[in-house]
């Protein structure tokens, strides 16, 4: 099953979030789990989950995916905003057993100054305090662009955090395409080396999803912009190799491209075209 969804907004619930990936011809969606931007999140309803639930079997929907607020960093030089982080994950992986089984990630963090040890230290302490054995929810750490100071730009990194968590079991690793190339891994002229490093290095059964996006850079730029699929640096065949590769195609794909519903919706229908079943 070709396993494709896009950033949806969580507004109206599990529900109407649902409804909208089946509008879009999507079998799976991304959502924030609060105002991305941080703040509270609205209480869970549980009508709405039970309905989501129905409609998810119903449609025979694979895992949905969960995204933690951009504001969430667990490594900060600010202690606050670390008990921010600490009690926002810990929330939000709580509500996420309301609709067990599924994937909840969020972006390392920004050491801002204090250095990579020093980061992935307090990532790993938080991880340390918030995954519980009995949680059912896996929790991936994204691949990022390298912008600022931002921590898992390498794969090294990603493993390091891996390896300093005690239930690690319930971790894995969501790649965003346009964080990769612009992280300097080569997708495009060398996707399968990339790959062969990846499991070298962290190991291919720890990733568990694709963000899917075009960047509007070239290789190595560090700048996390987005691009609409086949309108940017990693092009259409580069993405079509990615949705159709052996080690990836069973993988949930996720598009946050600069889109509206219609145009995810065109997007889908495109990667569908490009799939080879
Ligand atoms: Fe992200
Ligand atoms: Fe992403
Ligand atoms: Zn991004």
């Amino acid at each position: 099953m070709f396993k494709i969804g896009c950033h949806l907004s969580a507004s109206k619930g599990f529900t109407a979030m649902g409804k909208e990936a089946l509008k879009l011809e999507a079998n799976t969606f991304q959502f924030f789990t609060r105002n991305p931007r941080g703040s509270k999140a609205k209480a869970i309803d549980e009508k709405d989950v039970e309905k989501f639930l129905q409609l998810a079997k119903d449609h025979d929907f694979p895992v949905i995916l969960a995204h933690a607020p951009y504001t969430l960093n667990a490594c900060s030089k600010d202690e606050r905003t670390r008990e921010f982080a600490l009690e926002t994950m810990a929330d939000d992986l709580i509500r996420m057993e309301y609709v067990p089984g599924n994937l909840y990630n969020f972006h390392p963090g920004s050491h801002v100054g204090q250095g990579v040890e020093t980061g992935i230290t307090q990532i790993a302490a938080q991880l340390n305090t918030v995954l519980k054995p009995e949680q059912t929810t896996t929790v991936l750490l994204e691949t990022m662009a390298g912008k600022g100071t931002e921590i898992g730009r390498t794969f090294e990194e990603l493993r390091e955090i891996l390896d300093r968590v005690a239930l690690n079991d319930k971790m894995g690793v969501c790649l965003d395409t346009c964080h990769v190339y612009d992280g300097g891994y080569d997708i495009v002229n060398d996707l399968d080396g990339v790959l062969t490093e990846f499991d070298r290095i962290i190991g291919l059964s720890r990733l568990k999803a694709i963000h899917l996006n075009d960047s509007m850079n070239p290789i190595g730029s560090h700048k996390d912009r987005h691009q609409k699929i086949g309108q940017g640096s990693l092009g259409l065949e580069a993405i079509t190799r990615i949705i159709n590769h052996p080690a990836l195609r069973d993988l949930p794909f996720y598009l946050e491209t600069p889109n509206d519903l219609p145009g995810y919706g065109e997007e889908i229908a495109l990667l569908k075209r490009q799939r080879q079943e």
